[in-house]
């Protein structure tokens, strides 16, 4: 049954805002649902052949397709039949490598191996969040390195590429380079790509300043799969002061732009304040989305943490349901096919756990290892590891000390 999202419509002229800031509306184009079918067949003889291979007990391959298949529903409900063909990959998540590649393949090995052998498989990492730069022309509301931001320079180009090496060796699947801005950085960022480009898919997570046509081409052809844009409003003076930056709403749409032209996987992610969602402004930021042409949208939660220390920010009961609500309205429901893939983490880490510190970690700008950028867990300081003489990092970091960990 389709479910009607009963959020009202801001009065202000979002769509006149939208028209005079997109160069070429168009919703993400998405294979058409014979090609969704093959995909998704493909995916699933691909799961039980590298099930038959690592499991190999036919008994305990059942069980855990099972338990699998309960986890999925309570993780996503039914299945989302939203997918984006990108350099012959398939993305369904961008949190998920794509399809077929090795890295997706060594990520569904890791997923069996956890569930078929809790106790005894300590897992790999799959996600690595790596602040390469205390570098940031933004002064935003919400900003979680706040207190670590224009400083000197922690590492070196050489230092970050010995830091890829070491998460490399415990598996990270996905690098997503952030800051600080990344893009401050974008000579040591794309030598950084270049580098770890083979064992990782790799993500540039900005704000969007200086990913210039000529930039975003850069990446990708250093082997950028992506990149993350964040946008905490449709109505640009509204984004600007929230950014305390006076065009940078701009920029970040002429980055969303430049990322789709060169052929990256884009997201927008977006601060969902109790302001924002009390406004009215979850539904006309979607249509926003659809009119730029991203893949996803990225729904965060604001967290007491960084520039938000000790604020009242804190998203109440009424809000987690409205966004529950749209997710599952946007994801699920025929009308909005068209929509991007919402992202809203919220929605799993409430019923399944959080992947923090388990499958993902955060390394801040100072160093510091994180279970995730909205927690400040600091486990240890990866710049002792790499004074250290084996260079290995622990296996095991803080955990998010919020949901608990995911099964
Ligand atoms: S949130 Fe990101 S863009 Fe904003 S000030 Fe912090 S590091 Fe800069």
């Amino acid at each position: 049954m389709q479910t009607t999202i009963a959020i009202p419509l801001q009065k202000s002229s979002w769509r006149k805002t939208i028209v005079k800031n997109i160069v070429a509306p168009s919703a993400a184009h998405q294979p058409g649902q014979v090609e969704k079918y093959m995909v998704n067949i493909g995916k699933q003889i691909n799961l039980f052949f590298i099930a038959c291979i690592t499991i190999k007990k036919p008994s305990l391959i059942i069980k855990l397709f099972k338990q699998l298949i309960q986890l999925r529903k309570n993780t996503w409900g039914t299945p989302v039949n939203k997918m984006y063909k990108v350099d012959r990959l398939y993305f369904d998540n961008l949190y998920t490598p794509g399809w077929p590649s090795i890295a997706y393949n060594n990520y569904i090995k890791d997923e069996l191996l956890r569930h078929a052998f809790p106790l005894d498989y300590d897992g790999k990492l799959s996600v690595v969040f790596f602040a390469i730069t205390r570098k940031c022309p933004m002064r935003c509301d919400h900003c979680f390195e706040w207190d670590n931001l224009n400083k000197k320079e922690t590492f070196s180009k050489d230092e970050l590429l010995q830091i890829v090496d070491i998460y490399q060796s415990q598996g990270a699947l996905q690098m997503h380079f952030s800051g600080g801005e990344p893009m401050t950085r974008i000579h040591d960022l794309v030598d950084a790509i270049s580098h770890a480009k083979n064992k990782s898919e790799c993500f540039v997570v900005t704000s969007g300043f200086n990913v210039t046509a000529i930039n975003a081409q850069r990446l990708k052809q250093a082997g950028c799969k992506g990149i993350v844009v964040s946008i905490d409003h449709y109505i640009p003076e509204l984004h600007n002061s929230f950014r305390h930056h006076e065009n940078i709403f701009q920029q970040a749409v002429d980055a969303v732009q430049a990322a789709l032209n060169a052929g990256l996987v884009t997201t927008i992610s977006v601060c969902v304040t109790k302001t924002f969602l009390d406004g009215g402004h979850l539904l006309p930021y979607l249509q926003f989305a659809k009119s730029l042409g991203v893949h996803f949208v990225q729904l965060l939660e604001p967290k007491s943490i960084g520039h938000y220390a000790d604020k009242d920010v804190l998203l109440e009961e009424k809000h987690m349901q409205l966004l529950e609500t749209f997710f599952k309205t946007i994801n699920h429901s025929a009308e909005y096919k068209d929509y991007p893939f919402v992202l809203y983490h919220g929605y799993h880490q409430r019923r399944v756990g959080c992947y923090a510190g388990s499958r993902s970690i955060y390394i801040d700008s100072a160093g510091y290892v994180n279970a995730c950028p909205f927690c400040h867990t600091k486990s240890y300081n990866v710049g002792d590891i790499l004074k250290s003489k084996n260079k290995q990092a622990p296996v095991k970091e803080n955990l998010c000390p919020r949901y608990g960990k995911i099964a």
